[in-house]
């Protein structure tokens, strides 16, 4: 069963990470998370990158600002939801990956500069992708990968706009408004 997942981005610093961020939420909507959250500074610009993509290429995917990322957190455990924080600091993630139920919504939290020590206590699952420092968008690609078994396909982004066509050497594009193929 495909789990219902909400990336939370803990952390967000406007100058410092807004590629970063946007690149972080458009990773999640890739690989099949449904909901992104954006903590720290409030940036409309990642939101907007976020929705200006879903618009073109498709897929039910939302993204808001929370202030407040504990309180989101504690409630969306309360509601029954599943709290897996990726840290350096946590068990391997080919080994509890599986361990995660996948019938109940699930909150990948990823953090920014430093992360509240109350995130490791409310995370049902700290969950490492290698025990070395490296990239908040490496570790939720692996992560995603090794939960979702793969990469989203095409049928997870129903009324695209744009579908791009697998090509071994040029680019094939399906504008569906146009009703025409690009190729170059
Ligand atoms: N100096 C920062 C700190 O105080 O934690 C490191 C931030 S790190 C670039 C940003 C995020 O990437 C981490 O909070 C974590 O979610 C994720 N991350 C980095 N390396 C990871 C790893 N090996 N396994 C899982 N997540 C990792």
């Amino acid at each position: 069963m495909r789990p219902e997942i909400t990336v939370v981005r803990l952390g967000h610093r406007q100058q410092r990470d807004k590629r970063i961020t946007s690149h972080l939420g458009l990773t999640a909507r890739a690989m099949g998370a449904s909901h992104f959250v954006l903590c720290g500074d409030d940036d409309e610009k990642v939101l907007d990158t976020l929705a200006d993509v879903t618009e073109t290429f498709g897929g039910q995917f939302t993204a808001e600002y929370q202030g407040k990322p504990l309180g989101y957190l504690r409630h969306f455990a309360k509601q029954g939801g599943q709290i897996v924080h990726l840290t350096m600091y946590g068990e391997d993630f080919e080994s509890a990956t599986p361990k995660i139920p996948t019938d109940a919504p699930i909150a990948v939290v990823v953090g920014g500069a430093k992360v509240p020590g109350e995130i490791y206590k409310l995370a049902k699952y700290n969950i490492a992708v290698g025990h070395q420092p490296h990239s908040e968008v490496a570790a939720l690609a692996l992560f995603m990968s090794e939960l979702m078994g793969g990469v989203a396909g095409a049928e997870q982004f129903p009324g695209a706009r744009l579908e791009v066509k697998p090509h071994p050497s040029g680019k094939v594009v399906i504008d569906h408004e146009e009703d025409s193929d690009t190729s170059q």
